[in-house]
């Protein structure tokens, strides 16, 4: 398992070489315009633990922790949810924002990865907020349809795992948020993917989710259970608000 030092160094070399990721990071037309909104605006405001925790490809972009952080206050949200924790960037960025009694319920299939980032939220003093629970989302998130006490109690649920299953997961997630609540869909852009012509040379994961993910943008689209607002921030954030 890697230390601090290790998650550290990390940073330090994908700092250095994040100009190269940026473009994956973002759908701005130009990587410069996007490095200039994170120089500016938010890495000299990013907290020191989410610094720490910032790792890789797979971890939320800076901008959206950032929008993601002012969001949560904004809405006042209390009890939260996350499906696909990693080692718990957009997690921390979640917690952060919550009051001293917000609870966070937190779910992967991997828990090395969270413990691996659990170091930094604990020194951050809001571990106690996560309730990690490990192992695929999906069958928990049957359990609280089935006791009616969960139902409509989450002011918002990020969702940023396994994009074959977020029609699944969105079937469940409509019962429990509140009405007024929302349900954040990550990655729904998908790498510009969902433009992409059919003979386009696609990474195979990104061609193999493509298909889930147009199919799930056809759907948010037409439900009239939620209002939506898809915004072009990391790789495609998805906002639905429960109307009903
Ligand atoms: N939100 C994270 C962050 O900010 O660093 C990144 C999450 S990463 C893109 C996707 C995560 O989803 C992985 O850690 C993976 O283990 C998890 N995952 C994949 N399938 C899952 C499932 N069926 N249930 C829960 N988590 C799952
Ligand atoms: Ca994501």
């Amino acid at each position: 398992m890697a230390t601090n030092a290790e998650i550290n160094g990390q940073n330090k070399e994908n700092q250095a070489g994040r100009h190269q990721e940026v473009g994956h990071k973002s759908l701005l037309q130009s990587d410069a315009l996007y490095q200039y909104i994170l120089e500016t605006s938010v890495y000299p405001r990013e907290p020191e633990p989410m610094k720490q925790l910032r790792q890789n490809i797979m971890t939320t972009s800076a901008d959206e922790g950032q929008f993601l952080n002012m969001l949560l206050k904004l809405i006042n949200a209390k009890n939260t949810m996350e499906i696909g924790v990693y080692t718990g960037y957009s997690l921390l960025a979640t917690a952060l924002a919550l009051p001293h009694d917000g609870k966070i319920l937190a779910m992967d299939i991997n828990r090395e990865n969270y413990e691996l980032g659990l170091p930094i939220i604990q020194k951050a003093g809001v571990a106690h907020k996560i309730d990690f629970r490990e192992g695929p989302a999906l069958p928990v998130l049957d359990q609280m349809i089935e006791d009616t006490e969960y139902h409509g109690s989450f002011d918002f649920i990020f969702v940023d795992a396994d994009k074959d299953n977020y029609l699944n997961y969105h079937k469940r997630l409509i019962d429990l948020v509140k009405v007024g609540g929302l349900i954040g869909y990550d990655n729904t852009l998908w790498n510009g993917a969902v433009v992409a012509p059919p003979d386009a040379p696609l990474r195979k994961y990104v061609r193999y989710y493509k298909d889930f993910v147009l199919e799930l943008n056809k759907a948010l689209a037409v439900d009239p259970r939620i209002e939506i607002c898809q915004l072009p921030v990391g790789d495609g954030i998805t906002l639905c608000r429960r109307i009903s």
